[in-house]
């Protein structure tokens, strides 16, 4: 018997910029909040690219 949900145990990262989860061949990238190094800050390829702002949910840095 298998399980649909199966696939999605594993939750896909959110891009902190655009909110659009992280497809892992799309190679985003991760780095701690430069600011608070609490939280960890995703971007996405197509963030990356544009050099879209992001905004620290816990401290509100914001940073390119
Ligand atoms: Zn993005
Ligand atoms: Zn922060």
């Amino acid at each position: 018997m298998s399980r649909p949900d199966a696939a999605q145990e594993v939750a896909l990262p959110i891009c902190t910029s655009c909110r659009t989860p992280i497809i892992l061949v799309e190679k985003g990238t991760k780095f701690l909040c430069p600011k608070c190094g609490v939280i960890v800050i995703w971007r996405c390829a197509r963030c990356r690219k544009t050099g879209t702002n992001y905004r620290c949910p816990n401290c509100g840095f914001e940073g390119p």
